[in-house]
């Protein structure tokens, strides 16, 4: 899930320039990070382990005005300097970073360490670069060896390299590829991402998969099909998507700044046209079959979709998970409807699922938070869940808002969209007004300190908020590092009973009416074991031992919840000193499998 980077054009800072465009694709991986810059005709390499906020100089690097980054989340090798990206061939000639999982590489590197190649690192990005210089032995130039190589690799995999005569390639598969030109330099710009170029170019155009670029030593880009290496025409196009410098705006971390933003994204929502929810919904009732999916949060999101398609909309939804969704591939049929909430609308075991559906002739909706990501441009009915940058890694407001979008939906299906639209702005509102009481915030970071102390931490929900605790789930895991366990409240005497004793916290989404009994009777079968409730509801109760009050929307409720149990995560991360906005291990853009 790394960030790819690149720059060649009038400027002699490259180094620096891609640093900077770096800075923009942490969000992507942040366990290493390196820079390749051409100069006078040779090629120099600067790589550390760490954070790219965390660079302090390029002193090594000498001036030139083309150059390469690279940010790394490692999948093949270990975290140190030699695995990270670039790497070099061995003749020094040209250097490669690679996104993406080289699937074949034990048996590639095994036929290539037979041909007596010598391997500096343990990552599959070097027999990337290997597989190439084999190639080179019987191409006739560096761009057929690059594309001969590419062919051979199993997964989904971008790479981009640079040669010592200050030439860049880069060819896609999976993970994302971007080029943008300043028209008035020529300038030309590759990332992961547009945003990271967005400042300085006034075009873009989009590499899809399997296709390649080249830009020569004059700056030049050609366009190439990987499969028959046919030349295509590559069309630049008016760059609108503008480049907001996100500040913190007086919050300590993006975390809280963004869970404040969440009645602004749920507004913002609100402004989308009701022709497209009408047209959604309609796709919704002639599908034979309805499917949600997605990955992490966007795998509650997705869940939550699924429910109220059910609830609301009378719709027979299934939610999948992106990472196994295997065993429903028999089952899809033409014209079945797909959606897929995600974040970044390019996490890997999500594209998977839906390149298959496309094969299988099923439509596709999607609810995506990045400007130009592929989920939107594969689908036949692209959402925007409008939340807004969200720089944080762990999502918080573009969960709300994808849940509050699924909800408009269903009420559209219902044929209410009035009655969700009004639902939601009153959403909005209390949470604005929830979220502006100091008290409130008072309570949960109080409750933070004291569960910070906690090892294990128990979710119980359902209905409604079944998701929702879910969800509070993978916050709390993500944030505070401690485990966390969320079960359907009746399942628990079916076996987490036997972890309850004196003192396990358990927090209780209390807020439904329609389940309100049987949360009562779990509450009561697990303090009756010792543990201590923490409810999140509209009414203490004397079966609680803390309490946190949550504004009362009805049936939006569960989207309100949600809140509470962020801002939990995110004081609990803040009390045991986690680095917030970054937490270890993961990324924001998941485009690996
Ligand atoms: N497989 C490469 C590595 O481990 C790239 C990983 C990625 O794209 O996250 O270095």
């Amino acid at each position: 899930m790394c960030g790819i980077y690149g720059y060649k054009g009038v400027k002699t800072n490259a180094g620096s320039i891609v640093i900077n465009g770096l800075k923009r694709l942490d969000y992507r991986g942040y366990d290493s990070w390196g820079v390749a810059v051409c100069a006078d005709n040779a090629l120099f390499v600067e790589k550390e382990v760490g954070k790219i906020s965390d660079i302090r100089s390029l002193e090594k690097l000498p001036n030139g005005n083309c150059a390469i980054a690279h940010t790394r989340w490692a999948t093949t090798g270990a975290v140190n300097t030699t695995n990270a990206h670039p790497h070099y061939s061995t003749d020094k000639s040209f250097v490669l970073a690679q996104n993406g999982i080289v699937e074949n590489f034990d048996e590639l590197k095994k036929m290539l360490v037979e041909k007596n190649y010598r391997f500096a690192s343990e990552t599959d990005t070097e027999v990337i670069v290997r597989l190439i210089e084999e190639k080179q032995k019987t191409q006739k130039s560096l761009l057929e060896a690059i594309r001969a190589a590419f062919l051979q690799l199993d997964g989904r995999n971008t790479i981009i390299a640079l040669t010592k005569e200050g030439e860049i390639y880069a060819a896609r598969n999976g993970s994302p590829l971007v080029v943008g030109k300043d028209t008035k330099t020529n300038d030309i710009f590759v990332s992961s991402d547009v945003l990271s170029f967005a400042p300085y170019v006034d075009t873009m155009a989009v590499v899809e998969n399997n296709q390649m670029i080249q830009i020569g030593k004059g700056g030049d880009v050609s366009l190439f099909d990987v499969k028959d290496g046919t030349k295509k025409t590559f069309v630049f196009e008016p760059m609108t998507i503008k480049a907001d410098t996100i500040q913190k705006e007086g919050h300590d971390h993006f975390m809280v700044k963004e869970i404040f933003e969440t009645p602004q994204a749920i507004r913002k929502l609100l402004s989308q046209p009701k022709g497209t929810y009408e047209e959604l919904a309609n796709a919704t009732k002639r599908a034979p079959h309805v499917y949600t999916i997605g990955s992490g949060t966007a795998g509650f999101a997705a869940s939550q979709i699924a429910f109220y398609l059910r609830v609301f909309g009378g719709i027979r939804a299934t939610n999948l998970v992106g990472a196994d969704a295997r065993s429903y591939y028999g089952l899809f049929q033409k014209d079945d409807l797909i959606i897929a909430p995600s974040q970044s609308g390019e996490t890997a075991d999500v594209m998977e699922v839906l390149e298959y559906a496309k094969n299988k002739k099923m439509k596709i909706a999607s609810v995506v938070n990045m400007p130009g990501s592929m989920m939107t441009r594969m689908s036949d009915y692209p959402f925007m869940s409008e939340a807004g940058p969200e720089i944080c890694v762990m999502s918080t407001k573009v969960f709300s808002s994808q849940i509050a979008w699924g909800y408009l939906v269903a009420k559209t299906l219902q044929e209410q969209y009035e009655n969700g639209h009004k639902h939601l702005e009153f959403l909005a509102y209390a949470l604005h007004t929830y979220l502006e009481q100091n008290q409130n915030i008072a309570r949960v970071k109080m409750l933070a300190k004291h569960l910070a102390r906690k090892q294990h931490i128990f979710l119980l929900g359902k209905y409604q908020n079944l998701a929702v605790v879910n969800e509070g789930m993978v916050k709390i895991v993500e944030g505070a590092y401690h485990h966390a366990h969320a079960i359907p409240a009746g399942d628990l005497k079916h076996y987490a009973i036997t972890l309850m004793e004196e003192g396990v916290p358990v927090i209780a989404v209390v807020s439904d009416d329609v389940v309100k009994n049987d949360m009562n009777t779990a509450i009561n079968e697990v303090r009756l074991r010792g543990a201590e409730v923490i409810a999140i509801g509209h009414k203490k109760q004397e079966n609680y031992d803390y309490f946190l009050p949550v504004p009362d929307t009805g049936e939006t409720d569960a989207i309100g919840n949600v809140v509470p149990l962020q801002l939990l995560a995110y004081f609990m991360a803040v009390e045991l000193g986690n680095n917030v906005d970054k937490p270890r291990n993961i990324a924001k853009s998941v485009t690996v499998k």
